[in-house]
């Protein structure tokens, strides 16, 4: 695992020198869902122009869908390919993405290792090989003018064990999920990621959820099937608009199961086409700039819900732990958060194990409102190194507790 790492930060430091003509600096963040029919696809822009694709959608989508979408862009490149999942409507597309732009064209391609068994994976396999590598739990990505990307699950979060194959193990539950954040704004994508423990899948979605909290936009898993988005991780996560990527199926996606559970936040719902294949809002943007976003048009605040009408609670930015940067890290990291309130307030911050063992304390004493960063150099209470591995950082105040993780690589 840590010489994937290593291989993986390699290729990020010798893709940061690796420089491409297409730079847009601006300070608004593009999210493009993109209307694949019975697929994923989702193209991310970040102010500074730094690009991922999250998915390909099925065989034939790359040639007659994304390419064209990137082209109208002027993008001839991209920094980023995920692909969450081998299914066949997630990395249909993304050879022939690559194919498109040229394999030199392409930054570096993350996916969760292992293999798969079908064509479309050969094919998928032999196109990215070159720039491909296998990403990490908890691993962040620095798309540029403040967009970071972090992967809060891939091979089942830790619930499941190897060999990584099917089967035994359902590929949906191995799917890479990824939260995207930019300022205030949160976005979740994880394909067709599990949220039901049955004779063939397990419930990944309820061990994420306390990880990735409140977001503004939920890209719904496995385009609306009622096996996902299961009711604690739309609870949880409380999305004011959800996203479901679909198109003509014969599973009754997107199901009312999910339409319901997902009204009931209330989240406001978008779908790129219905069931039969007859497009609704096609191609979903989502635009964010300073306090906003807007979804294909219509106006969201992200600090007071919805504007003129639909009804979201607000979200309370008051209490936020945001995650450590850099991460995976190597000698010192950073960690942001903020609080508020009227007074001072006991406030803690503690580096704990994998055996929830505290390892650290950060911070001890009374604080009040405001952003703070705190600096953790990988030293136990003792003044001691501590050993590569993942570890838990926890800040509570009162009632108030967030938990994030993080990765120190020696
Ligand atoms: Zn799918």
């Amino acid at each position: 695992m840590r010489d994937l790492m290593r291989k993986s930060l390699k290729l990020l430091f010798v893709w940061v020198f690796f420089t491409f003509p297409v730079v847009r600096a601006s300070d608004t963040l593009y999210i493009h869902c993109l209307d694949v029919g019975e697929g994923d696809a989702t193209l991310i822009v970040s102010p500074t122009g730094g690009t991922m694709l999250v998915d390909g959608g099925i065989n034939g989508i790359g040639d007659d869908k994304v390419l064209p979408f990137l082209d109208n862009l002027n993008l001839t490149s991209l920094d980023y390919i995920v692909a969450t999942h081998y299914h066949a409507d997630h990395i249909g597309g993304i050879d022939e993405v690559v194919d498109g732009l040229g394999i030199d064209s392409i930054g570096v391609v993350y996916d969760r290792g292992w293999s798969y068994t079908t064509q479309t994976y050969q094919d998928y396999s032999q196109s990215v090989e070159p720039k491909r590598v296998t990403i990490v739990d908890s691993q962040m990505i620095d798309l540029g003018g403040g967009t970071f990307v972090t992967c809060m699950a891939v091979n089942g979060n830790n619930l499941l064990e190897e060999p990584f194959t099917q089967p035994p193990i359902d590929e949906n539950d191995l799917c890479v999920a990824l939260k995207l954040e930019y300022h205030g704004f949160a976005f979740f994508v994880a394909g067709d990621l599990s949220g039901k423990n049955t004779a063939n899948y397990t419930d990944i979605e309820s061990s994420v959820a306390p990880e990735v909290g409140r977001v503004e936009v939920l890209r719904v898993d496995h385009h609306g099937s009622k096996n996902n988005t299961n009711q604690y991780f739309v609870d949880s996560l409380q999305p004011k608009v959800a996203i479901i990527s679909v198109g003509q199926n014969p599973y009754g996606h997107p199901t009312e199961e999910v339409i319901q559970r997902l009204e009931a936040v209330p989240s406001v719902i978008y779908q790129t086409e219905d069931g039969e294949g007859n497009i609704v809002d096609g191609d979903i943007t989502i635009k964010v700039c300073s306090d906003s976003f807007w979804v294909n048009g219509d106006s969201y605040g992200m600090s007071v819900g919805i504007e003129g009408g639909g009804g979201s609670q607000a979200t309370p930015k008051e209490f936020t732990l945001f995650q450590s940067y850099p991460n995976p890290f190597n000698t010192t990291t950073s960690i942001r958060y903020s609080v508020w309130g009227d007074h001072p307030h006991p406030t803690t911050l503690k580096v704990y194990n994998l055996l929830g063992q505290e390892v650290k304390t950060l911070v001890d004493k009374e604080q009040c409102e405001g952003y703070y960063r705190v600096l953790w150099n990988g030293k136990d209470n003792f003044d001691q190194d501590v050993s590569s591995g993942i570890y838990f950082y926890r800040l509570q105040r009162g009632d108030l507790v967030q938990t994030r993780k993080m990765i120190l690589l020696k």
